[in-house]
């Protein structure tokens, strides 16, 4: 697998470059798995969190890198530690001997190869529970194609309808048209949405979309794309957990999203029909909801 960095096409900024000559594209990804944390994760979706927690694996560097990022100390700085498959098969090993629900891959699009080895690995050593891929959905679909069979949870997020808002705050201009068809084949490959005796998911894809400051319509637009595609074969998690991590050179994205709005939004997802969503309390937009990069696992 490890032959696909020879040409970087992973993602939609298709680089081209040779990550093993040391080239490094746009996500400033290498060779090698780089992981800046992993642990029990208690503040995902009820049915991904489960009893104990998500075995979450965050990993360093990203391919979108949008400029609200809440994990910039990863995603833009790439801090990290360097890993070989070996080691995250064992990560995978003792999230699971700590009673993790899943294993949660978040942020992986840009070492899709190694974490196929990586998983194949950790199954060769006893890894059972549902595996768990969670990405901003700038993917190219042939890379999805290559986790089909591995992954059994997708989690992706659908950011942007509108390119004008993907251009601003990410700079891409298609975000919509590759995030839209890699969610077809996440779909494709694990269909509606199938949960244990515990009510954990087992199966399935649970769409994220976080409220941006401003942006109510364009969420409302996600929102019917996705009842139109899916119906209720699918969950639509609704976030508002929104927090300015900086000053902004763009005013609106410095503050929170109001209570009003993200009603206003919620009671319209339910007046066209969307039962299977998940909402977040008042109270979740605080930093604290923001795993500490900076501490040891
Ligand atoms: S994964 Fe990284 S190097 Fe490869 S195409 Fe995407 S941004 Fe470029």
């Amino acid at each position: 697998m490890n032959e696909l960095l020879n040409n970087c096409n992973l993602c939609p900024k298709n680089c081209g470059i040779n990550r093993n000559r040391g080239e490094l594209g746009f996500c400033k990804a290498g060779n090698k798995l780089k992981i800046a944390k992993y642990y029990l994760h208690e503040w995902e979706e009820g049915p991904i969190t489960g009893n104990n927690g998500s075995g979450t694996i965050f990993f360093s560097n990203c391919n979108l890198k949008c400029i609200f990022c809440q994990n910039y100390y990863i995603s833009t700085e790439g801090n990290g530690r360097e890993v070989t498959e070996e080691e995250f098969a064992n990560m995978c090993i003792e999230l699971q001997e700590s009673g993790a629900t899943n294993i949660n891959l978040v942020t992986p699009t840009h070492y899709v190869p190694l974490i196929i080895d990586g998983l194949k690995l950790a199954k060769k050593k006893g890894l059972t529970i549902p595996i768990v891929y969670n990405t901003s959905s700038y993917e190219n679909v042939s890379t999805i194609k290559l986790l089909e069979g591995l992954i059994d949870i997708y989690l992706p997020d659908l950011k942007y309808y509108s390119d004008e808002y993907a251009k601003k705050y990410s700079k891409v201009k298609d975000y919509f048209k590759y995030a839209s068809l890699a969610i077809e084949e996440m779909y494709r490959q694990v269909g509606k949405c199938t949960f244990d005796k515990k009510g954990n998911l087992k199966k399935g894809v649970i769409v994220r979309h976080l409220l941006l400051p401003g942006m109510e319509n364009d969420s409302k637009k996600i929102l019917k794309y996705l009842y139109d595609t899916y119906k209720d074969n699918i969950y639509i998690s609704i976030m508002n957990q929104y927090t300015p991590l900086k000053d902004f050179k763009y005013k609106e994205l410095n503050k929170k999203i109001e209570s009003r709005v993200y009603d206003e939004v919620i009671d319209y997802a339910w007046n066209i029909g969307i039962r299977n969503a998940y909402t977040q309390e008042e109270g979740t937009q605080s930093e604290s909801f923001i795993p500490d990069f900076k501490k040891e696992s």
